[in-house]
């Protein structure tokens, strides 16, 4: 019986009048159908959304249960996390071993993390007493109303928990878009949510295309915040629909890592964790390292030795556990990054290693490109400057530290950087790279307890972290003049001469 999966509105499962199907980027077997959604579900979505908060139920709710019932739903996934990495690894092609260490378990440990913080978030403040007038100060974080929540297909789940937990948390109403491609996992938090109790209408969840269904989402007059995570391109579209309204928006967008091997690292181990910063969930991710630095006088030895350990990666099933690089999630991106690979030659770059789509039986289905290395890459190249979105590595030399990070910040890009060398140089590096994340010794330390997020063009605000919750509430000043009127009456005075 084939896996079907409705939409969730209004606390109800809801079908569009069209599906569509979700295949396997690796075997290209159905894996799910899935309701298409229009606009006027998102329509059906934002009226159930705001219909929630005006009825109170969830926005009144202490925060000490809400944030118990988000850790209820934090529970029922790690419960279920092997059959949620495997259902994940087979909807987008990411290897089990990341998708059930990263996308569920950093999920879990994600909503764990907002349910503690919420018990201790200052929800309600008095500060000093303001003088001379005098007047009582009180400080109230309130929730916003209807979020849009819209996310990617390369880590569905973690990236839809960033938004939906600290939103929740927060008493806002949640209308959440995920992927066309990557949908299930958004899909079956939603179903947590509803098991645990959550009331109707706090959170919903359309499926359907970005155009029209993601843009009519962003730019619903009914949205008071758009949360997103995606590429830098519709991240910028959303800001400029922003602009009408002034909605508060975070963004999480593409990067272009810049990681750097200093002369100093160990370096077998900073090759196989500059293969593991790149290469790691399909080099998919947002967060890759995917320019490589390397100095000059280690060169020959330094690229020798990454080939050597590169030719070892294992491409292929994403349901193996051994397996370190899976498919492509789309025919159009393996193609994209093919372009690439053209465009990278054409510029002066020389193929390492890979550089093409691989051959064999077991790639017959399914969309597959090898591990690649570019060397002779210098910084202009749209190779080094643009995202590709696949396992794909440039290596680019320098000579000095400082032209190092000279090179690391030649880009538009600010998401993740990296360093590895001994610690206090390394370090003395990593606080002048301009970069949300830097990483020194190792790669994709992403934390609960810890921001996340991009410089420059890679994104506006942080998720996860001490500060989640800021971004879904408003502050509100509340002022209580405890003078008995004298303030007033002068004023009185002022612009009624009569009673002077
Ligand atoms: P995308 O921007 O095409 O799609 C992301 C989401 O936006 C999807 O849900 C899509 O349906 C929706 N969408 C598409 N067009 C839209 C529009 N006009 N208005 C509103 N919504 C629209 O992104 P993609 O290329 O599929 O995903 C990969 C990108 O996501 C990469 O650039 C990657 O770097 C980025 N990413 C960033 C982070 C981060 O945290 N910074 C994390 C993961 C992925």
């Amino acid at each position: 019986m084939t896996n079907h999966y409705s939409m969730y509105i209004d606390g109800k499962w809801i079908d569009a009048e069209e599906n569509y199907e979700i295949r396997s980027p690796a075997t290209e077997e159905l894996v799910a159908t899935v309701s298409k959604g229009t606009t006027e579900h998102v329509d059906a979505a934002v009226t159930a959304a705001q219909g929630a908060f005006d009825e109170g139920t969830w926005r009144r709710t202490p925060p000490a249960e809400r944030a118990a019932l988000i850790n209820t739903v934090a529970e029922r996934l790690a419960a279920r996390t092997d059959e949620l990495a495997a259902l994940q690894s087979r909807e987008n092609g990411a290897t089990v071993r990341i998708t059930g260490a990263l996308h569920v378990g950093l999920s879990v440990g994600q909503l764990q993390y907002l349910a503690a913080i919420a018990q201790q978030y200052e929800w309600e403040t008095t500060g000093p007493a303001i003088e001379p007038i005098p007047a009582a100060g009180i400080v109230v974080r309130e929730p916003m109303g209807v979020v849009a929540a819209i996310v990617p297909w390369n880590i569905p789940l973690l990236t839809t928990v960033w938004k939906v937990g600290p939103a929740l948390a927060a008493g806002n109403s949640v209308v959440l878009k995920p992927d066309e491609h990557a949908p299930l996992l958004p899909l079956e938090l939603a179903r947590e949510f509803e098991a645990a109790g959550l009331p109707p209408g706090v959170l919903n969840v359309v499926t359907g295309d970005g155009e029209p269904v993601g843009a009519h989402l962003s730019g619903h007059p009914g949205v008071r915040k758009v949360a997103f995570t995606g590429s830098t391109a519709v991240g910028k579209s959303i800001l400029r629909q922003s602009a009408d309204t002034v909605r508060r928006v975070t963004l999480e967008l593409g990067g272009k890592g810049a990681n750097i091997i200093l002369d100093d690292a160990d370096i077998d181990m900073a090759v196989d964790g500059s293969l593991f910063a790149c290469m790691a969930n399909n080099g998919e991710a947002c967060e890759a390292g995917t320019r490589l630095l390397i100095p000059s006088a280690r060169r020959d030895e330094i690229v020798g030795k990454l080939v050597e350990r590169a030719a070892t990666l294992k491409l292929g099933d994403p349901l193996e556990v051994t397996t370190h690089v899976g498919p492509i999630i789309s025919a159009s991106q393996r193609d994209r990054i093919l372009d690439y690979f053209r465009i990278a030659e054409n510029e002066g770059a020389t193929v390492a290693l890979g550089g093409q789509a691989p051959s064999g039986p077991e790639f017959e289905k399914g969309y597959w490109i090898e591990p690649t290395i570019f060397i002779d890459v210098t910084n202009d190249m749209r190779v080094a400057r643009e995202e590709v979105f696949g396992p794909v590595l440039v290596v680019l030399t320098y000579d000095s530290d400082d032209e190092a990070v000279k090179i690391a910040n030649d880009t538009n890009y600010g998401l993740s950087a990296g360093v590895w060398g001994s610690d206090e140089r390394a370090l003395d590096v990593a606080r002048r790279l301009a970069a949300g994340s830097v990483w020194v010794n190792n790669w994709h330390i992403i934390h609960p307890a810890y921001p996340f997020g991009g410089y420059k063009e890679s994104g506006l605000g942080r998720e996860g972290g001490p500060h989640s919750i800021d971004e879904y509430v408003e502050e509100k000043f509340i002022a209580l003049d405890r003078s008995g009127g004298i303030e007033t009456k002068a004023f009185a005075i002022v612009i009624d001469p009569a009673q002077n």
